[in-house]
């Protein structure tokens, strides 16, 4: 087994401590093995790849969509081009991650739920990138914002239904869409555009199954209306920190 080590970097271990400065790290392709100071690492038969710098736990972005680019003609056309175009740039999107040392993910909302697959591969170990928690397809109303990375669903019943669907496609956790937005098409940035019975039930069908949920809201109508929607009684948990997240 191959052993490499990082020497004179300053260590952030992230358990309240200070930076650790003159540390060395020495792992190999299964574990860490040794974390010391330079003196005292167990550095001896491992390849030295780098000195200097800094060493911190992975870090977790709570909010990417591996199948967007990011700019406005790439909201719209992700609709429309090759799906093998999305699907690449999704995997390309999840390995720059794990190099900008983001070790876990959170899709909320991709193209006909590909971040569901692009999740699965690195699970299997066929792709060497972030692990993804998955949102598949975010659920927004008829004309809604986000369409392009979602389903349509409309009424209370439709909704659930939507959330099931995601849920037994493989979903981590649900998306909901309960305003407007400025990238792309649909509703404009700060229109409430779903209900309250369509929120509610969609937080009530993701907790049955033990799964959070967060949602895109823009201003304050919106921040608040779906805050109260997710501390809703018709919800059988009580709403998690990110059941009431922005997004
Ligand atoms: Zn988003």
């Amino acid at each position: 087994m191959t052993r490499r080590a990082v020497t004179g970097i300053t260590l952030y271990d992230g358990s309240g401590g200070p930076p650790v400065p003159g540390t060395s790290v020495v792992w190999d392709d299964r574990r860490i093995i040794s974390v010391g100071t330079d003196a005292s690492a167990d550095t001896a038969n491992a390849e030295v790849i780098t000195t200097g710098g800094w060493v911190v736990p992975g870090l977790i972005d709570a909010h990417v969509h591996l199948t967007l680019d990011a700019t406005v003609e790439g909201m719209e056309g992700v609709a429309t081009e090759p799906v093998e175009t999305t699907i690449a740039r999704a995997r390309s999107g999840a390995r720059i991650l794990l190099g900008a040392g983001i070790t876990t993910a959170r899709d909320q909302g991709s193209r006909n739920g590909l971040s569901i697959q692009v999740a699965g591969e690195q699970r299997s170990g066929t792709l060497t990138a972030a692990r993804i928690m998955a949102a598949g397809r975010g659920i927004t109303p008829t004309g809604g914002h986000g369409w392009m990375i979602g389903v349509e669903a409309d009424g209370a019943d439709g909704v659930r239904a939507a959330v099931a669907a995601e849920i037994a496609a493989g979903a981590d956790v649900i998306k909901l869409f309960p305003t407007g937005g400025i990238l792309g098409s649909g509703a404009h940035g700060y229109a409430v555009v779903m209900s309250a019975e369509e929120i509610a039930a969609a937080i009530d069908e993701a907790h049955r199954h033990g799964i959070l949920v967060g949602a895109h809201v823009h201003g304050p109508p919106g921040s608040r209306w779906s805050w109260m929607r997710a501390s809703t009684p018709s919800s059988t948990q009580p709403p998690s920190p990110m059941s009431r997240s922005t997004g």
